[in-house]
Formats: structure tokens, C-alpha cells, sequence
């Protein structure tokens, strides 16, 4: 194993897309070549002045950043130990972090020259955010969902609607996820030269796991600078929800060098990591290909992907992004799981102390900060990456603990 401490820290892609024996390039020629002219792109276009002007100007005036960091002081005290901290991507235009990235995606692709953006959704957030920078952009945005999947989560479905969005139906297999997304992919592939895939998470084959991640390094940039302001020192730990790893990756990257500050990474383990019923990837997966890039991924026994499960549907995907492989191996982050029920408690916890109502993917972080501030101790400090908020989640809420 590499011996990284006290180093300098970065996690980016080797030539081949890999990080360690993670990662990597589309397999298919002809998408590889695609896929290397949008690497091109991205990094010629990240050494512009005026892109940087451009991103600069609509973080600012469109999504609202920089999001507060904010001390959540009932809620520390509700958990007696550590102070917690907020790191409120809640208060992003369209309610998550999710439009950080979209909105770097969508920018790439109208410089470009493409005509067409595609993704697939499954709970629709990823969709909704894609949607509002197409409309915001002026581009044709084309998003499959699986009918299931549509019949769920009307709200979403709407709003895309309402944007101008072209949503797709799947009905293949078993009308969710994972078809969605080789039909989107079959959909991209009749049109490489006019359409752009944007992926909705540090997933997939290069350059998109490195793309995903410097469009959201915004939060760990702003949260290390915020709380240094506050405190004039570095925070013990910093905790986010793991799905594709967006969120997390965004947040960590600002602090992977500072070996002093604990990194917290939370899977959903759902109704019980000895169930079949839960979505723990960094945990309980194993080493395979998957959607066109190597990581760790749940599987069956005969190496095909679970079927994975979370209450919080955004954290419900069989693999993760190759950079969390990577630092758990190398021992630089560590992954945690958390219940379907103790994200429930921190569900309402946050929302009675603070008057926050988290998503259900936050709330798995925000569980993890509520359980171990206590052993952590009072001189002690955590960030806990907000990502989204709960509107979302109220109805669906209220329907489980109701009885
Ligand atoms: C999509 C989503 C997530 C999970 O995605 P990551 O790529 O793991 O960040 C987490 N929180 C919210 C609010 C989401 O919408």
C-alpha cells in the first residue's frame, strides 16, 4: 500500500482514466474517441479566463453559492458532543448540489458545439437539475426514466415537464434505473458528434468521474475557507452521504492533504447489512466492471449487480465512483453505514432542532454526526455536507411513521 501520510494528497486519473486499479476508459473505440474529445475539451476549457468568468458569475448569481456554513447549535446539543456544522448545499437554486455539476456539464457541451443533452434519472433529481441548466442554456435536454420510476415521482416528472425537458419512458426489464440508463446510452450513441452524455455522479468510463469531481470541489473550497473564518482552525471531521460520490468527493477534496481532519464517508445500509436490503457499495462490494469503469460493486454470485436498496433513493446505485475505491483502499477516508431507521430519527431530529429539513441522503451524514459527536468529544468539530433538501421527502416521510 502507497504511503501517503503527511503528503500531499490528489486524487485525479492516471493517462488510462485510472485511479489505481480503478476508473478507466470506455472500452468501445468509438465512444473512447468521443470520450477523449470531451476530456480535451474539458481541460483546454478549464485554463480559460473567460470560463472561469462565466462559472464565477453563475455560481454566484444562479445557484446563490457560496452556501452558508452554518453552526447548528440545538442540534449539537441534542447530541452532546462536537460541535456540528452545516454545510448548506440545501440552499442551491433547485434545493442540491447536484446543479454544481450540471451546470459545468451543460457549459462544456454548449462549447462544444453540441446540440443535444442526454442522462438518465431515477428518482428525477439528477433530471430536474439537468433540465433547469438546459432551459437556462438553451439547449435540448433528453432524459430517460423508467416508467416505474415516473409513476413514483410525478413532482420531478412535472418540473422537467414544465422545463422544456423531453423525458423518455423505459419500459424494458424491470422499468427503472438501470435501464433508463442503456437507453439513454443507446440514445447518445446514434449521435456522437451532436450530443453530450452528462452523467449525473462521480461515475462512469473518463473523463467523467474527474469532470463531476472538479465541478463540485466548489464545497470543500468553500467549506474550508468558511469555517477557517469561523474558527481559524481545521474541523476534526467532515461527513457526506455516498451514492455515486458527488457530494462527498466535492467536499473531501478541499482536505484529503490535511491528515488531521477525519473523513466520513456514509453508505445507506438500509434495513440491515445482513439483509439483502441495502446499497453499502464502499462496504460490501466487490472489485468488478461496471456501466463502463472499474470499482467496487454489489454483486450476485454470478458477478452481475444487486439489486441495491435505500430509503433514500438517491443513494440506491450498486457501484460508486472510482475515486472513493481508491481512498478507501489507501485508508485516507473511511466509509460508515447508517440504518434506514437512524436516518429517520435524523431526519426529524435536524428538521425539530433547527428547523431544516433535510433529504434522506443527507440525513444518512447527518446521522452519522448525531451518533459520534458524543465520542468525539466537545472540543471537537464536524462539517457535514447538507446535499439536498427534504420537500421531496415529506410526503414519503410522514406515510412510513405515520402508523
Ligand atoms: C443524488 C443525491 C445524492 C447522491 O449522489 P452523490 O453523487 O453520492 O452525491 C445525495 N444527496 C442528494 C440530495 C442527492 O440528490
Amino acid at each position: 500500500m502507497m504511503n501517503y501520510k503527511n503528503k500531499k494528497l490528489i486524487v485525479e486519473p492516471d493517462g488510462n482514466g485510472l485511479y489505481g486499479i480503478y476508473g478507466g476508459e470506455a472500452e468501445n473505440p468509438e465512444l473512447r474517441s468521443a470520450m477523449n474529445k470531451i476530456r480535451d475539451a474539458f481541460h483546454n476549457i478549464i485554463k480559460d479566463v473567460k470560463f472561469h468568468d462565466e462559472m464565477i458569475e453563475l455560481k454566484r448569481f444562479y445557484i446563490g453559492r457560496p452556501s452558508p456554513l452554518y453552526f447548528a447549535k440545538r442540534l449539537s446539543e441534542h447530541a452532546g458532543g462536537a460541535k456540528i456544522f452545516l454545510k448548506r448545499e440545501d440552499l442551491n437554486h433547485t434545493g442540491a448540489h447536484k446543479i454544481n455539476h450540471c451546470i459545468g456539464e451543460v457549459l462544456l457541451a454548449k462549447k462544444m458545439g453540441k446540440k443535444k443533452v442526454l442522462a438518465e434519472t431515477g428518482a428525477g433529481q439528477h433530471g430536474v437539475a439537468l433540465a433547469t441548466v438546459c432551459a437556462l442554456m438553451g439547449i435540448e435536454c433528453e432524459i430517460h426514466m423508467g416508467q416505474v420510476d415516473i409513476e413514483k415521482e410525478k413532482p420531478n416528472v412535472n418540473k422537467m415537464k414544465v422545463l422544456g425537458c423531453n423525458v423518455i419512458p423505459v419500459t424494458a426489464g424491470s422499468a427503472t434505473l438501470k435501464e433508463a440508463v442503456d437507453s439513454a446510452f443507446n440514445s447518445y450513441v446514434t449521435d456522437l458528434k451532436n450530443n453530450f452524455y452528462a452523467i449525473g455522479s462521480v461515475v462512469g468510463p473518463a473523463p467523467f468521474p474527474e469532470i463531476v469531481q472538479y465541478f463540485q470541489s466548489i464545497v470543500g473550497q468553500e467549506a474550508k475557507q468558511q469555517f477557517s473564518e469561523l474558527t481559524n482552525t481545521l474541523p476534526s471531521a467532515v461527513v457526506a452521504c455516498v451514492g455515486g460520490g458527488s457530494n462527498s468527493m466535492g467536499i473531501f477534496n478541499s482536505f484529503l492533504s490535511d491528515h488531521e481532519v477525519q473523513l466520513i464517508g456514509v453508505e445507506p445500509s438500509g434495513k440491515g447489512l445482513q439483509t439483502d436490503k441495502h446499497a453499502a457499495t464502499l462496504t460490501k462490494g466487490k472489485f468488478g466492471s461496471l456501466h463502463g469503469f472499474k470499482c467496487l460493486y454489489l454483486q450476485d454470485e454470478n458477478g452481475n449487480p444487486s439489486d441495491t436498496y435505500s430509503i433514500a433513493s438517491g443513494l440506491d446505485y450498486p457501484g460508486v465512483g472510482p475515486q472513493h475505491c481508491y481512498l478507501r483502499d489507501i485508508g485516507r477516508v473511511e466509509y460508515h453505514t447508517i440504518t434506514d431507521d437512524e436516518c429517520l430519527d435524523a431526519f426529524f431530529s435536524l428538521s425539530r432542532k433547527e428547523g431544516i429539513i433535510p433529504a434522506l441522503e443527507s440525513a444518512h451524514a447527518v446521522a452519522w454526526a448525531i451518533k459520534n459527536a458524543r465520542k468525539l468529544g466537545n472540543d471537537k468539530s464536524i462539517i457535514v455536507n447538507l446535499s439536498g433538501r427534504g420537500d421531496k421527502d415529506v410526503d414519503f416521510v410522514l406515510s412510513k411513521t405515520a402508523s
